[in-house]
Formats: C-alpha cells, sequence, structure tokens
C-alpha cells in the first residue's frame, strides 16, 4: 500500500499518513468518547507525527484534562464538522486519527476494546480481542496497535 489517505465528509480537509501498512486501530467505549463522537464508540489509529500530514483548514478545539496536567487538542473540519484527528501533551510526537476518517476505514482492524465498562450493552465484542474495562495501560495498549517507531521518510 503506498498511500494511506482520508479526510472529512464535505472534502475540505485531507490526510495522509506516510506508512507501509494501514495502522491497527482500538475502540474506546467511554462516555467521553460516545459523546464526542456522537455514537456508540470511537475507533482511531494512533500515528507518529511526523508521518501524518494534513492539508486544508482545520479547526481546532483544545480541551484540559481535569487534573490540568495534560491538554488534548481536536481537530475538525470548520466546514462539516467532522472530528478528524487530535494530538494531546500527554502523548507527546503522535496523532491519534479518527477511524472512519480513513478511505480504507473497511479495512481497519480493532485490536483492543477500552472502557468496556461503559460499552453499550448491546453489543457484543470478540472475546479474542483484549479488552480492559477501563483505559489500557499505555505500553500494552501500544504494543498492540503497533505504534510505529519514528523515521525519516524515504527520500523521493
Ligand atoms: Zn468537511
Ligand atoms: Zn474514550
Amino acid at each position: 500500500m503506498d498511500r494511506i489517505e482520508g479526510g472529512c465528509r464535505c472534502g475540505s480537509v485531507r490526510w495522509r499518513i506516510s506508512c507501509e501498512r494501514l495502522p491497527r486501530t482500538y475502540a474506546c467505549h467511554c462516555l467521553d468518547c460516545q459523546t464526542w463522537s456522537g455514537s456508540a464508540f470511537s475507533q482511531q489509529a494512533i500515528v507518529a507525527r511526523q508521518r501524518f500530514e494534513c492539508m486544508g483548514q482545520v479547526g481546532r478545539f483544545d480541551l484540559p484534562s481535569a487534573d490540568g496536567e495534560r491538554i488534548s487538542n481536536q481537530f475538525a473540519c470548520p466546514v462539516c464538522f467532522t472530528r478528524l484527528y487530535n494530538t494531546n501533551s500527554g502523548r507527546p510526537g503522535l496523532v491519534i486519527v479518527r477511524a472512519g476518517t480513513f478511505d480504507a476505514s473497511h479495512q481497519l482492524e480493532v485490536v483492543a476494546h477500552i472502557w468496556t465498562k461503559r460499552k453499550q450493552p448491546w453489543l457484543t465484542l470478540d472475546e479474542r480481542c483484549p479488552a480492559w474495562p477501563e483505559g489500557a495501560p499505555q505500553t500494552d495498549l501500544y504494543r498492540l496497535i503497533d505504534v510505529q517507531p519514528v523515521v525519516d521518510p524515504p527520500r523521493a
């Protein structure tokens, strides 16, 4: 796969990830993700910031964590309000990309579920897929979703 791309619903914003293959994704079933997505859960991939490029103007909303130690920066299309990605001061160098904005979203694999204690009761998860009732330890989650090490992009 030479190009991994995605974008918002209206097409004003497009993004690109320079990776060999599609990243693995995880699902978060917490109430914040339900509210923020307007849906049952969020599904996302985490990629190195150097590999991520966004084309087009994005709107930004910054939200400090309750303890004030981290700031979440949410980026969305200012025209159609599709949520595209976010960064977090607690995860420097990484971009969390909304899985539903991938052009190839139908090919993405979910390899972990977190905050399953808030999961919608009608949703049955594959029991072979690792799941945590609340947040997963970062090392476990990063190993499962294979957060790729930062390397220089190949020269054209
Ligand atoms: Zn848009
Ligand atoms: Zn969540």
